[in-house]
């Protein structure tokens, strides 16, 4: 197993990407704490964590809110006594709403779930893994790290800002044993887009079109790639992201 032993904390745990992380995760022997705002759909991924042997407990909070992002490390550290993965997995989307109907409640939720709580769960157990002098964060990125197109203004600001903070936390505390990456999913489908996926004249055809590998990905598919990262299989993997997108970037970039 790729993570026996190992303590791992990935919010957005409730649904989707975030969900199969921690699923994949457990499997993989480590011990998940699933972190989300749904207490429902969070019960329901720890009870099919227990219930394949692995080990897990949910957590329900808002990841924006300090106080609670705090509590949750200081809980953790208490139990556990150590910190060794985060997975920054939570993020809302924007529709893609051009800037000039983005409000500033939009801006700020966009900004405030797909950043602000990256950065503060970050620095929330970066000093434990600094005394540690280990541990691993993947961040969830997107393409739209990368260019525009992947979503309105708010979500393209938001997802390149991860990849800055996800570099420099990496030029910061790759000294000291801190691994920071990310990973880059163009379109996967989940419960964030469903809307997309089920509305006929949502340019979903097109967009699929336009994807070499012709067709959306998998949450599965995102999480074993952060599997990977999250592993000691990439110790000297420091600051990158993998895409995984059906070759999109290779389009683009
Ligand atoms: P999802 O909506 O299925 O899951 C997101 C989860 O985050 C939900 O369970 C939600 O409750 C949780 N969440 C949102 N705000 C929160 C908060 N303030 N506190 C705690 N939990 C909160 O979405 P998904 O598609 O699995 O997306 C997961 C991540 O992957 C997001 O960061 C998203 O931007 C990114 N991503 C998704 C795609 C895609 O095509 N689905 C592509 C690229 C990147």
């Amino acid at each position: 197993m790729k993570l026996e032993n190992k303590i791992a904390i990935i919010t957005g745990a409730g649904s989707g990407i975030g969900k199969q992380q921690a699923l994949l995760f457990a499997k993989e022997g480590a011990n998940v704490i699933a972190v989300d705002m749904s207490l429902e759909n969070l019960e329901n991924v720890v009870s099919e964590i227990l219930a394949a042997d692995g080990l897990g407990e949910a957590k329900q909070l808002d990841v924006t809110n300090q106080l609670e992002v705090k509590a949750l490390i200081g809980y953790v550290i208490e139990k556990y006594g150590r910190i060794d993965i985060l997975a920054n997995t939570a993020g809302v989307f924007d529709g893609f709403v051009k800037s000039l109907d983005t409000s500033i409640e939009l801006w700020d939720r966009l900004m405030n779930v797909n950043v602000r709580a990256v950065f503060l769960l970050c620095n929330a157990a970066l000093p434990h893994m600094l005394e540690q002098k280990s541990g691993s964060i993947v961040n969830m990125a997107s393409i739209g790290s990368y260019a525009a197109g992947a979503g309105g203004v708010s979500y393209t600001s938001s997802k390149h800002a991860v990849m800055g903070l996800t570099k420099q936390l990496t030029m910061d505390y790759a000294s000291s044993g801190i691994r920071v990456n990310a990973v880059a999913p163009g379109l996967i489908e989940t419960p964030l887009n469903k809307d997309f996926f089920q509305t006929p004249d949502s340019g979903v055809i097109e967009i699929i079109e336009a994807i070499p590998a012709k067709r959306a990905g998998q949450a599965i598919e995102v999480a074993k790639a952060s599997l990977f990262l999250a592993s000691d299989d990439a110790s000297y993997i420091f600051g990158a992201a993998i895409n995984i997108d059906g070759g999109v970037t290779a389009t683009l970039i």
